[in-house]
Parts: C-alpha cells; sequence; structure tokens
C-alpha cells in the first residue's frame, strides 16, 4: 500500500506509519516535491484503505496489492493446467469443447457429439438446465437433459460440461457431467461458488455480463478458497452499448488474464457475438490473442434448434474452421 499525503505534520506521518507498525508491516517514508510517501510493503490485507484515507494529512491511498490472491500469478507463477478426461486446459493445447446450446433428445446430441469429436474437438457442451431471460422460453431437459448427456459422453467417447444453476442441484449434476459450468448470470451467485468449490469437480467459470475483471477473479477466488483449484475462465462477451452484436467479445481479457492469473481461459465466441458468422473470425482472433481454447455452439441443424439457432455453427461450418484454426494453431506453436 502506499499513502501519499500532503501538508502534513511529523506527528501526523507518525501516526499513519505507527498503524501500519502495529499489523508488523514494514514502512518506509520518502519526501518528494513536498509530499511525504509511506510505502507498507508486506501482507496488508489485516489493514482497510478506506480507514487510511481518513487519518489527518493523508491526501490518497493507493492500494498496490489484488484483491485476489489464490488465483493471481503473484501466488503462482506457473501456469495450472486444468484436465478433463482428455482434455487439458493451461498448456501448449489449444482444447475446443463443443456441441448445442442445449440437449434436445439423444439422437440430436449423437449427432452432434459425434461430428464434432471427427473435427476434433476434445469435450462435448450441452445445457440441461436453462437460465432463460424469459420464463416462457424452453428451460431445459433437466434430469432426463443429463441422463441424455451422460449416455451420449459414454458412446461418443468425449467428457461433457453442463451449467449448473442452483446450489441444491450441485451434488446431484456431478454424478452426471466431468465438469460444471457457472454461466455468466451466476457469476456471482456466492451460495452457488461455494457449493460448485465442494464438488471436487473442475469448474468452467463464465464472466458476468456486466463484470470487470477484478470482478471475474473475485468469483474465481471464491471456488479456489473453498479448496477447488481446478478453474477454467471463460470470456463470454460483455454488455456494451453496441445492438449489432449479442455482446461485445472482450478480447483484452485473455491476455491481461493470463498476466494476472495462473489459471486458464478459454473463449465463447458464440455467446460473445450471438452471430454464427462471426464465430470462425472471433474464434481466430482468440487463439491469437493466447487463448487456451474455446466453446462453440454447434447443432445438426440449427434452423431448428430450440435455443441460439442463429449463433449455432453447423457441422460443416465447425469443420472448415477447425481445419483453419489448426493451420493457425502451429503457425503460433500450439498444438490442436
Ligand atoms: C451457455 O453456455 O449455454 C450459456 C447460457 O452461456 P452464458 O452463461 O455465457 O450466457
Ligand atoms: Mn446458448
Amino acid at each position: 500500500m502506499i499513502i501519499v499525503m500532503t501538508d502534513s505534520t511529523d506527528k501526523q506521518i507518525e501516526h499513519v506509519m505507527g498503524k501500519f507498525r502495529q499489523h508488523e508491516i514494514e514502512v518506509h517514508c520518502l519526501n518528494s516535491y513536498g509530499k511525504t510517501i509511506i510505502t507498507a510493503i508486506g501482507d496488508s490485507s489485516t489493514c482497510n484503505p478506506a480507514s487510511f484515507e481518513r487519518m489527518p494529512g493523508v491526501e490518497k491511498v493507493i492500494s498496490i496489492v489484488t484483491p485476489f490472491k489464490l488465483v493471481s500469478r503473484e501466488f503462482r507463477r506457473e501456469n495450472t493446467i486444468v484436465t478433463v478426461g482428455n482434455a487439458v486446459f493451461g498448456d501448449k493445447n489449444v482444447s475446443v469443447i463443443a456441441g448445442p446450446c442445449a440437449v434436445e433428445g439423444y439422437e440430436q446430441l449423437l449427432e452432434a457429439a459425434l461430428a464434432v469429436k471427427k473435427a476434433g474437438a476434445c469435450m462435448l457442451r450441452g445445457g440441461a438446465y436453462k437460465p432463460r431471460t424469459s420464463p416462457y422460453s424452453f428451460q431445459g431437459l433437466e434430469k432426463e437433459g443429463l441422463a441424455i448427456l451422460k449416455a451420449v459422453s459414454l458412446k461418443a467417447g468425449l467428457p461433457v460440461v453442463s451449467e449448473v444453476t442452483d446450489p441444491r442441484t450441485v451434488e446431484m449434476m456431478s454424478e452426471y457431467v466431468d465438469m460444471l459450468q457457472i454461466g455468466t448470470r451466476n457469476m456471482q451467485n456466492f451460495v452457488l461458488l461455494k457449493e460448485v468449490a465442494k464438488s471436487g469437480k473442475p469448474i468452467l467459470l463464465k464472466r458476468g455480463l456486466s463484470a470487470t475483471m477484478e470482478e471475474w477473479l473475485m468469483a474465481a477466488e471464491y471456488i479456489m478458497a473453498g479448496g477447488n483449484e481446478n478453474i477454467v475462465l471463460c470470456e463470454r462477451g460483455i454488455r456494451t452499448f453496441e445492438t449489432y452484436t449479442r455482446n461485445t467479445l472482450d478480447l483484452n481479457a485473455i491476455p491481461l488474464i493470463k498476466h494476472l492469473s495462473h489459471l486458464p481461459v478459454i473463449v465463447d465466441p458464440s455467446h460473445g457475438t450471438g452471430n454464427w458468422r462471426l464465430v470462425n473470425p472471433m474464434s481466430k482472433a482468440s487463439l491469437g490473442a493466447g487463448a487456451d481454447g474455446l466453446i462453440i455452439e454447434v447443432h445438426p441443424c440449427p434452423e431448428e434448434a430450440v435455443s441460439d439457432g442463429q449463433q449455432s455453427l453447423t457441422p460443416h461450418n465447425f469443420e472448415q474452421m477447425m481445419r483453419e484454426l489448426q493451420c493457425l494453431a502451429m503457425a503460433i506453436d500450439r498444438v490442436m
């Protein structure tokens, strides 16, 4: 923490420094351009910056320690590698998760699974509990959907990820899926975060609709503080003034997260754009920015999809995109 003091008396300076010393924190003081700058070195997490702001003579308080700790690069320098079946996130691999927005039936999911596997996906996605904006929209096949996911996962030989929306279903869902997804709408559902931490399952943590980088990392901190470090972060677009796309895909997030955190980060260009035509170019951009993987919506027949058909690729679109991405991966020294 850095405390900047102006027109301060010796007594005021000593008061500030004494406060840090009370917490056994090393303090240094220097004078520069008529200001007194006090630097506190060490774990100042026990000191509340706001309490220093109120002290006489203090102009401003600059907090240099990030509020997130366990998920920070400072805590762990090397990349965390998350393994889900044969899918690996956080090493040289670019791992692609693909499948429909929602599980609609066994045939639909199996057709999607076999197609995405053939094209090189290493994991299957499919929602059984759909958090829809309207209560009148399709809410998912729920437990029946989970059973279909499990059956298709075994048949196709792909691990599965599916969204959990309720803390009461975490344990039950963990029997059916290999990875639990926290959707954008639940990124700050702290009860749910604590519950998935306990599940021991790898977690796909999507960025909240309007979440800052710090809020997103703090959500991951909840899971890690709960004893689960198998977390993959997912940038899925944020709310902006732009209406031509469903969301604005924030590609800044990828290199920033890689700098701030040791956790893997993947991108969801399907929800990030809301437009199937943009999925291929934004997937390439994501890889270029350093993403560890992608999650893509693929439906055997997007025009008949019960949800998100407008942003879903056909198996043919997906196969073509994967071929193009493989060339790109090679050029940037990644494995796909
Ligand atoms: C999804 O992946 O099915 C989904 C609903 O995504 P998001 O939470 O990012 O909107
Ligand atoms: Mn969707």
